[in-house]
């Protein structure tokens, strides 16, 4: 039916009316006093978001571009870097390293298998004369819905002392706790279509004084990139470059909504959907990829069993339904479907898509007890 579609996906998430409403507003010009107030008003709701007096830097780009600006300002040419890899993204952010010339150490998982914290520690013990310049971790590791033990590794980063603590937060931020001034992170990237629930088009990264201090002898090559300069103008409400005006006012509507619900009651929230999908899919004979001890709060990775095609099951959602969900990526790729509950999205919405995953799968002739997602996703909704 039109317009009647359901982002059940890791981004884009589905949006408010509030903010689509904002969007529809004419663009006004970034040099104006106007859009300084604006801008000023959401970098100090970015702030609140991210738990953090730090700089909080807003990009025109994806969050693929905010973590490539997180790690290319603070790092030089043949620094040694550590980088989880346990998905697509962890994947992703070596290959950026690797671009710009850094040593790049991996260490891996399996994709549904969590980082291990005591790899990290072991290296960073290890490594006595101090060469490693940073730590690069993905949060929540979208391609698995895993959620890597961020506090941990960051506990074995502080003890190193160099070390800079480099978060990919595009699925954890506004849906997972992430104090970034309690723990000390250095670098903490997320871009808008995640837990934002605005469009995409906006990347932020939040940077350290440790850092900034970093930054003052980095010499990878940047320009576009270079946060000094968004530091620079934001300490004057404005940015180097034409920011995505029309963006920035939706993010303000955003923003407003989620203070409104509050941080406690957002984390809350995609706490209880992720137990209560969890909870349904195993009611429904389906596999999950992750286990329940690191499951991403965001992302759910669902293994159909033998017989079952995850594509098959996907393609039914959508078109008798109108609901997205997405399907895996690279090795996965139609072993799995994985199921968004991240942003602006209610109980309702999660109910929604249990009760129409039943109706696939009784559809594509999977048996199971009738009406035994939908009980089990109630029973965490209502506890
Ligand atoms: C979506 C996502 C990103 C950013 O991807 P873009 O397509 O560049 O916005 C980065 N990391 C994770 C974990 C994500 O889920």
């Amino acid at each position: 039916m039109q317009d009647k579609l359901m982002l059940m996906i890791p981004g884009p998430t589905p949006v408010a009316e509030s903010t689509l409403l904002a969007l529809a507003k004419a663009p006004i010009g970034h040099r104006t006093k106007e859009f300084s107030a604006i801008f000023a008003d959401v970098v100090t709701k970015l702030k609140w978001l991210h738990q953090t007096t730090n700089d909080v830097l807003i990009l025109s780009a994806s969050g693929t571009g905010a973590m490539e600006a997180g790690i290319i300002n603070f790092l030089s040419k043949g620094d040694r870097v550590l980088v989880g890899d346990n998905g697509k993204f962890g994947e992703r952010w070596a290959e950026v390293c690797e671009a710009y010339g850094l040593q790049t150490e991996r260490i891996r998982a399996e994709w549904g298998q969590p980082l291990d914290p005591e790899a990290f520690r072991a290296a960073l013990e290890a490594d006595t004369a101090k060469t490693i310049a940073a730590v690069i971790v993905t949060h929540s590791e979208t391609s698995a819905g895993v959620l890597n033990d961020l506090a941990t590794i960051n506990r074995s980063v502080k003890a190193h002392g160099r070390a800079l603590m480099m978060v990919d937060a595009v699925t954890s931020l506004g849906a997972t706790n992430v104090p970034v001034d309690e723990w000390g992170l250095d670098v903490v990237a997320s871009g808008s279509q995640k837990a934002y629930a605005i469009p995409p088009g906006l990347g932020f990264v939040a940077v350290s004084a440790k850092a900034w201090e970093a930054y003052k002898t980095a010499d990878l090559p940047r320009y576009y990139l270079d946060l000094g300069k968004y530091r620079e103008d934001a300490a004057k409400d404005t940015t180097p470059f034409t920011p995505a005006v029309n963006l920035i006012v939706a993010l303000q509507a955003a923003l407003a909504q989620m203070q409104q619900e509050g941080l406690d009651n957002i984390f809350a929230r995609h706490r209880r959907q992720r137990n209560a999908t969890r909870a349904a899919m195993k009611a429904l004979g389906l596999g999950l990829l992750a286990a329940d001890t690191h499951a991403s709060d965001a992302i759910t990775a669902v293994v159909p069993p033998a017989g079952l095609d995850a594509e098959q099951i996907r393609k039914a959602l959508q078109q008798k339904f109108d609901i997205a969900m997405a399907g895996g990526q690279d090795h996965l790729k139609g072993k799995i479907f994985r199921m968004g509950h991240l942003g602006f999205v209610c109980d309702r919405d999660v109910l929604t898509a249990i009760a129409a995953l039943e109706a696939t799968l009784q559809s594509l002739g999977w048996t199971f007890p009738a009406g035994a997602g939908v009980t089990a996703a109630i029973g965490h909704l209502n506890a």
